[in-house]
């Protein structure tokens, strides 16, 4: 521990010197220290402009820094080539698959406006505005797999937070500028890189005022985190603690820029949901819930004061000027999740099985019984996965250990056998 015997004080770990000597210390991990002159002497080492490191706020923004990587101007794929990357591993969803793929497109091309060397000399005062993205829509619909696939495509740092952990400054839990450190974090402490990341944040409709009342009651919970959020989402430099949790006045800090990170909210919005389609069915009046017309994705427009009534504030939803409602997947969209993305649940278990030299096969039979299932648990194709899994358990455990078979076909009577034990279980629980 880097702090002298005698008197406690701390001292940079590289020369030793005490902070009394070397001046201010910056804090490392647990118990490690470094002065101004060390970081400096480090920038110069590895080649940086003499005294970038020292001026920098931490030397921990500089660790990972590859400049000339990280400051080449990113290639930005075309709407149709990010719609195309998405397809291969998110089933459904197209109408929010081309919105996405429009708005991230723009996003980063963005990044390039101040160098597009062929920009029209009309445009040059024409700064295109950040459009973060808000996703709407029920769990387990592809919310998160598409911001981390979108991510995945432009090869970007991609972090998730969930904003139920997040209080605004002063009250038990996390800052704000946590959801920035986890970015960081993401992207191997290099900065250049967190600063065109993604960031999803999920759960957003679970900070949503929960009162009208804004004059008599402090909303700590909603209101509070909805206002700190406001000033990352529309691009600040923040002060990220390097150690995380709560900020303390004598910490140093890693600044960020968040100018161009592309910030994705996603949440259930349980209700607002059949608000829009109702007023998107243009002969919805007179109809059953159950009977109305199903209005197209496109048709159903959220307009700001949807979200007010919710209990988001317009200067919040002024910051995510996208936003796009995933659907509810069909009993079809489920057996397509099993089968054919890039990385399917099945194809998972065949290749794992195919290490052990097995063939395993499903019967079609089998996926529409287990799709049936999850749309019964209602939770997507997240309970899916958790189904799928317990059914494999048995096998996964058993085969490894038979040499003599070779092939495996999953048959529907066997999931229906699954399904029984697991509803007499439920009965018996309840
Ligand atoms: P949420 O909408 O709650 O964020 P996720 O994106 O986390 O849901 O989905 C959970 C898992 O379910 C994903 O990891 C993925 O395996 C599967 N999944 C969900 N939606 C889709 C989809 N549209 N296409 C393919 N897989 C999906």
């Amino acid at each position: 521990m880097a702090r002298s015997k005698k008197t406690g004080d701390p001292f940079c770990s590289f020369c030793l010197r005490p902070a009394t000597v070397a001046g201010q210390l910056l804090a490392g991990p647990p118990g490690t220290y470094i002065c101004k002159d060390c970081t400096q002497l480090c920038g110069d080492l590895f080649g940086k402009k003499g005294g970038q490191a020292a001026e920098s706020s931490s030397p921990r923004k500089e660790a990972g820094k590859d400049s000339a990587k990280d400051s080449a101007p990113l290639k930005v794929p075309k709407p149709h080539e990010i719609f195309e990357f998405l397809n291969q591993y998110v089933v459904g969803q197209e109408h929010s698959k081309k919105v996405l793929s429009v708005a991230v497109h723009n996003h980063y091309k963005r990044l390039q406006q101040g160098d597009s060397a062929g920009i029209v000399e009309a445009f040059k005062d024409v700064e295109i505005e950040k459009s973060n993205i808000l996703l709407i829509g029920p769990t387990g619909t592809g919310k998160t797999l598409l911001a981390r696939t979108l991510a995945r495509c432009l090869d970007v740092p991609f972090s998730i937070s969930d904003a139920t952990t997040l209080t605004e400054a002063g009250y038990v839990g996390e800052d704000v500028e946590n959801v920035l450190l986890r970015l960081l974090q993401a992207a191997d402490q290099n900065v250049a890189r967190a600063e065109r990341g993604i960031i999803y944040i999920d759960e957003i409709d679970k900070i949503a005022r929960k009162t009208d009342n804004v004059s008599l009651t402090r909303d700590v919970s909603g209101e509070g985190v909805q206002q700190a959020l406001l000033k990352i989402l529309e691009g600040t430099v923040a002060n990220v603690p390097p150690q995380g949790g709560r900020k303390h006045p004598q910490q140093e800090y890693i600044k960020i820029n968040t100018q161009n990170i592309l910030f994705i909210c996603g949440g259930a919005f349980v209700g607002l949901e059949d608000v829009l389609k109702r007023r998107a069915s243009k002969q919805g009046l007179g109809f059953a819930e159950s009977e109305m017309p199903k209005p197209d994705a496109r048709d159903i427009r959220i307009e700001p004061e949807d979200l007010m009534k919710y209990g988001m504030i317009p200067e919040f939803i002024g910051r995510l000027p996208v936003t796009t409602i995933l659907e509810p997947l069909s009993e079809a969209d489920l057996v397509r999740v099993l089968v054919e993305p890039k990385n399917a649940m099945i194809r998972q278990y065949q290749k794992l099985m195919a290490m052990e030299n097995v063939k395993l096969t499903f019967a079609e039979a089998a996926t529409h019984e287990l799709a049936r299932m999850a749309i019964k648990k209602r939770t997507g194709a997240r309970g899916l996965r958790a189904i799928l899994e317990h059914l494999m358990l048995e096998i996964m455990f058993e085969i490894p250990r038979r040499n003599d078979i070779r092939d495996f076909h999953v048959t529907k009577n066997m999931v229906t056998a699954q399904r029984l034990e697991l509803e007499r279980k439920a009965e018996a629980a309840a």
